[in-house]
């Protein structure tokens, strides 16, 4: 089936908001590199996403860090790279490596007689001012949504303007410990004796960095399932009385009298702090790990919550895959829950195209965001970029070809996928104001 010419140029020029990435700030970038923490070669490429794809094609856990980590020089990087590469070149991971180094490179693959010349590109193109030109100028972005891990809580980001923050509440409710409640007690300047006291060192979090945050971020459905039980707050004090007495001993599953009263109390501030809560739902990064069993309960649990806290927005990530059908199916019946594509392009980019066309004809098309990279390094953001507005543009033109969707609603549509719903939940100019 063709994709339309008149679809594919109007999603082409409009811009994204990317609602979802990991970067580091650019001094910080700079700053790793220089000091010899993160490669300046072909290797840093392959760094993340694909470098799950390429151990499970056969790379061995040692030549991944030769790889990935400084010390080797990129002639022998690519020598491990290349057999894996091969076999895993077809997946959204590698073909958004492909993607990004033409765009940045002008190279069209990474073959033995241009490994070198990309190589010595990612260390040249790493000057002060490359994350806008990388951002804005080839990915097409308006500005991105960070969830940093710079900070235990909230990155005091040098450019908030493209980067704006998210506000993580994982250090504060689902995976407290003893260094968080240091580092925090410090900078808040109150001493944590009793959950009450810990409650108080929350409100300054989101009283210090409310405003500025975008949106307030937790992925504990790496470690768990996501129903948080209703609590009463003396179990959760008893319990965390418990935890600050003997912490080391204290397994993550003790945690969860107080975890889970931690988990609705934040979600409340959120509301107060009119901040959508991004849950990592589904799939999982990395490899060799993930659960299925219990990423499976992730959408019925998804439904408790929304009913727990309905004036909370809750943004289930990554559509939820392989449980799309099933994000759908929420994002129809709860007025407050909203399906965020970001990182699910480059996990399976067909059963994302299936994704835009079962989701338009099903659920309200303000509650859909179509874009975020999910990606660490700034480089691969441009590829993304480009294979999301590949499949955006596929899945309206078959859309409209297909005789369910009138081709001529497809420009208001496109702009609120790519950036109006963007606009309309996320607070980008309140938030800006706050940083001054
Ligand atoms: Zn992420």
């Amino acid at each position: 089936m063709a994709v339309s010419g008149e679809i594919r140029d109007l999603i082409e020029k409009t811009p994204f908001v990317d609602t979802h990435e990991h970067l580091l700030d650019e001094r910080t970038r700079l700053r790793r590199a220089a000091a010899g923490e993160i490669p300046t070669d072909i290797g840093y490429l392959f760094s993340h996403y694909a470098d799950s794809d390429l151990i499970v094609a056969g790379m061995s856990a040692d030549d991944w860090k030769r790889v990935t980590t400084v010390g080797l020089d990129a002639k022998d990087k690519w020598k491990l790279i290349a057999p894996c590469y091969a076999r895993t070149r077809h997946t959204g991971y590698l073909q958004n490596v492909r993607e990004s180094v033409r765009m940045l490179y002008g190279e069209d693959d990474i073959r033995d007689d241009n490994f070198q010349a990309i190589s010595d590109k990612v260390a040249a193109n790493m000057k002060p001012g490359f994350y806008h030109r990388v951002l804005n100028d080839l990915a097409k972005v308006e500005y991105t949504q960070v969830n940093s891990f710079e900070h235990v809580v909230f990155n005091r980001t040098e450019d908030p303007a493209l980067l704006c923050q998210d506000l993580s509440f994982v250090a504060l409710s689902t995976q407290v410990s003893p260094e968080g409640i240091t580092t925090l007690s410090k900078e808040s300047n109150i001493e944590v004796g009793s959950l009450d006291d810990w409650i108080r060192v929350v409100d300054w979090c989101f009283a210090a960095y409310g405003p500025r945050a975008i949106a307030v971020k937790n992925q504990s459905a790496y470690n768990r399932r996501l129903n948080y039980a209703q609590v009463s707050k003396d179990d959760a004090a008893r319990a965390f009385a418990r935890f600050l007495a003997k912490p080391d001993g204290f397994a993550y599953e003790d945690c969860a009298p107080f975890s889970d009263f931690l988990f609705h109390y934040c979600v409340e501030k959120a509301v107060e702090y009119n901040l959508p809560v991004k849950l990592h739902t589904g799939y999982y990064a990395g490899s060799g790990r993930m659960p299925l069993h219990r990423v499976a309960a992730n959408p019925g649990d998804m439904c408790e919550l929304l009913q727990a806290h309905p004036a909370a927005k809750f943004v289930m990530m990554h559509i939820t895959y392989p449980y799309q059908d099933e994000a759908i199916a929420i994002a129809k019946h709860y007025p407050n829950a909203y399906v965020d594509m970001c990182w699910a392009w480059i996990i399976n980019p067909a059963a994302s195209v299936r994704l835009v066309k079962e989701y338009l004809m099903a659920a309200p098309a303000n509650k859909l965001f179509t874009f975020g990279g999910d990606y660490t390094p700034v480089e691969l953001v441009p590829g993304h970029a480009r294979i999301a507005r590949k499949g955006l543009a596929q899945a309206l033109s078959e859309l409209v070809d297909e005789d369910w969707l009138d081709a001529r609603d497809v420009p208001a549509l496109v702009e609120r996928l790519m950036r109006g719903n963007a606009h309309e939940v996320y607070d980008y100019k309140e938030t800006l104001k706050a940083w001054g």
